[in-house]
């Protein structure tokens, strides 16, 4: 199978093309050298993009992952599901074109009753089908701990340092020693750790313990919060958004009468900060099945990374190249030739206006062409 797409300005991950034409062959990008396709497509006026990698979701059931294709999503990042999930989805993902692909932390590694116990427990596990998870809470357990998430199939390592207060609560969370010991384990069979951490003190830990990536920007903005950043360029740390996780979140606290009204202006603010300093910043929403919602919202998120200070090309490099790096994803995140066909063509110019990633045209996964 042949489709041509003419005449489109591209996108390929980090730079932009205003006039191209692109040949998907099967399941992935070739060389174009003229002739016709079995289908043709105009992309007078449009722009095609890699699809679009969501680098933070917790991803449970099947009907996340269509409705992150649908929305021009090719790729979930999770960084929460529990066994059973992880293996129907894994399975559902490698043999279907009509849903989007997913990478998982599986269980992630937090305190007995630590973040997000707490989640669970008020959104009704049953209702989820969660059953009680792992959990760590010495230095001496993370060899198995980490044995046991490669077992499970985890394609990197989540950890969990939250103390509860930007929850407005308090929680048991993990010491500084077993995230540290969890953070070796990991790097000694090849996974990645990413850590959630949401305030300056929380990342200080996680950046000691030797992470490489945080899974959120923080919520603080004392000049000693601020003065992270350079640390953590220093330490060519990557730092996944979730603007729209505290945007979300700080509603929420509104609703309830909490008092974090500031937590998604501190976000943002962080975020410009962490860009100025050159941290490489990944676009990723933290969908759950309730807010924010998987696919839509990372379009969301763009807008809001554009906002903190990214230009269009690097918000669309948050989305499509940089997740891909930085998360070893080879195949994808970008369109050349021997990449795999996922795509996203939209009409109109999302380098020049960002809304437009959300005038989809077309979407292709693996190299087969979504019907939405
Ligand atoms: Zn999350």
């Amino acid at each position: 199978m042949r489709t041509v797409i003419r005449d489109v300005r591209l996108f390929d991950g980090a730079k932009t093309t205003p006039r191209t034409t692109v040949l998907i062959v099967d399941d992935h990008i070739a060389e174009f050298e003229g002739g016709t396709g079995d289908l043709e497509i105009d992309g007078t006026g449009r722009t095609l993009l890699p699809g679009l990698i969501d680098a933070h979701t917790h991803t449970f059931v099947v009907d996340d992952l269509r409705a992150a294709l649908t929305n021009g999503v090719t790729t979930e990042l999770d960084m929460f599901c529990l066994p059973p999930s992880l293996a129907e989805l894994r399975k559902q993902t490698a043999e279907r074109d009509d849903i989007a692909d997913f990478r998982s932390a599986g269980t992630l590694a937090t305190a007995p009753g630590g973040h997000p116990s707490q989640l669970l427990a008020a959104a009704g596990v049953e209702a989820l089908g969660v059953e009680p998870f792992d959990t760590i809470h010495s230095p001496g357990e993370a060899a198995s701990f980490v044995e046991a998430r490669l077992a499970e199939g985890a394609d990197y390592l989540k950890i969990v340092i939250d103390d509860g207060a930007v929850h407005g609560t308090h929680l048991p969370v993990l010491s500084a020693d077993t995230a540290t010991a969890l953070v070796a384990e990991a790097h000694d069979v090849g996974l990645r750790v990413i850590a959630h951490a949401i305030t300056a003190a929380e990342v200080r830990i996680a950046v000691d313990a030797g992470v490489d990536g945080l899974a959120h920007v923080w919520t603080d903005t004392t000049d000693a919060a601020l003065d992270l950043v350079n640390l953590i360029a220093a330490q060519d740390i990557f730092v996944v958004s979730t603007l729209v996780y505290f945007e979300a979140i700080t509603h929420n606290a509104a609703a309830a009468d909490c008092a974090t009204p500031a937590t998604a202006a501190g976000a943002s603010q962080v975020a410009r900060a962490l860009h100025r300093a050159g941290v490489p910043l990944l676009a990723g929403t933290d969908a759950t099945p309730f807010v924010p919602a998987h696919g839509v919202d990372l379009h969301h998120e763009l807008a809001l990374l554009t906002a903190a200070g990214l230009d269009n090309e690097q918000a669309l490099a948050a989305a499509t190249s940089l997740p891909a790096h930085y998360f070893g994803l080879a195949d994808r995140g970008r369109i050349a030739p021997g990449k795999r066909a996922d795509l996203l063509l939209v009409d109109g110019d999302p380098t020049t206006d960002i809304s437009a990633t959300r005038s989809i045209a077309e979407v292709w996964r693996r190299g087969v062409r979504h019907i939405r």
